[in-house]
């Protein structure tokens, strides 16, 4: 933590604030390892103080060795002015995306004299790299959801409802070890595998239907995402033709990912390929999304967005073509990006449309 500490330090020095509140859950946990779930930290240029109430400062103490645990009861801000007082600090950070327009109005009323400034992505940006341990805990919550999915598979078939096929996705995932459910597990068959994001319903699958799954598993805080689409029965010709562009648009994306590369120019590589099918338009979204203790963090694979990749991140690659009223296809790994290229770290099978009977 010590490392991300003073990483975060110069960073936000160089944002020209003297100190950092953090209530976001998840940056509150990756810069100092805390896992209730109530607290907030302060983190000056010299010292760092944890905030938590009376529940929780035993475990904040033996959590965060490299914090000052402070209880506090109720509101907090009369005891964060206090700290800030002591400090000195008259110009105060905060995480505008974070804070509810009645939490602002509460600490700009009781930090009367201490200026605040929103300074957002600070912490995030720091995110998107991960390091070893980070890493390897993604890459169990990837295994996780790759050995739930393989017992899964024989109850993906005709007569079977949604539901049911997501329920037992969740149940092995955490029978495995996982915490839980990344999100919302996806199972949309037949015509509702044209929504991108279609929460498994109680629509009960059918013979000659693709059924899309979308899921993943938490391991240690961090998430895992993986998609599959598969065919009850034999495809037909459309249903091979759509998930083989699918597949070629979303090796395409993996084989130009490397650090130095720009985030719009992997989603160019899978876009150009649906285009120039004809089905531009039925690739709504953008390519992939970081995935870390957010399912959604930074980079963004969009093709608006022009930052540079980086060794360590880790993000998904998944586009997808949507036909409505007929069905659709998303193909979707975990990908670690290294110099000079990536890894792929979702096991799962995809090079052929697995037919399920
Ligand atoms: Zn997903
Ligand atoms: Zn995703």
């Amino acid at each position: 933590m010590k490392e991300r500490i003073e990483k975060l330090r110069e960073r936000f020095a160089g944002a020209g604030v003297e100190a950092l509140y953090i209530t976001n859950p998840e940056n509150r946990f990756y810069l100092s390892g805390f896992t209730g779930t109530a607290g907030s930290l302060l983190l000056g240029l010299n010292n760092s103080y944890l905030f938590t109430d009376f529940r929780y400062t035993g475990q904040a103490a033996r959590e965060c060795p490299d914090y000052q645990v402070i209880e506090t009861s109720g509101e907090s801000s009369e005891v964060l002015r206090e700290y800030l007082t002591g400090e000195g600090i008259s110009l105060l950070g905060l995480e505008g995306d974070y804070l509810t327009y009645n939490q602002f109005q509460t600490l700009k009323e009781k930090l009367g004299g201490v200026e605040l400034k929103t300074v957002d992505g600070l912490v995030e940006e720091l995110r998107a790299r991960k390091d070893k341990d980070e890493t390897a805990f993604i890459e169990e919550a990837v295994r996780l959801a790759d050995e739930a999915f393989k017992e899964v598979l024989p109850l993906i078939r005709p007569g079977v409802p949604e539901r049911e096929v997501a329920l037992q996705l969740e149940y092995f995932m955490r029978r495995l070890g996982a915490e839980g459910a990344a999100f919302k597990t996806i199972v949309a068959s037949g015509y509702r595998s044209a929504l991108p994001h279609g929460v498994a319903s109680s629509r009960i699958m059918a013979p000659g239907d693709f059924v899309t799954l979308d899921f993943g598993a938490v391991y240690n805080g961090y998430h895992s995402d993986i998609t599959r689409t598969v065919v009850l029965g034999r495809p037909e010709k459309k249903q091979e033709e759509i998930y083989q562009l699918v597949l070629e648009a979303q090796m395409s994306a993996i084989e130009s990912l490397r650090a130095g590369i720009k985030a719009s120019d992997v989603d160019g590589a899978a876009r150009r390929i649906i285009e120039q099918a004809g089905y531009g338009k039925q690739f709504g979204h953008g390519t992939g999304h970081g995935v870390g203790l957010s399912i959604h963090e930074k980079p963004r694979l969009s093709a608006k967005d022009q930052s540079l990749l980086e060794e360590g991140m880790v993000v998904t690659i998944e586009p997808g073509i949507y036909l409505p009223g007929w069905g659709g296809v998303r193909i979707e790994d975990t990908v670690l990006v290294l110099n000079g290229g990536c890894r792929v770290l979702t096991r799962t099978p995809k090079e052929n449309l697995l037919s399920l009977s």
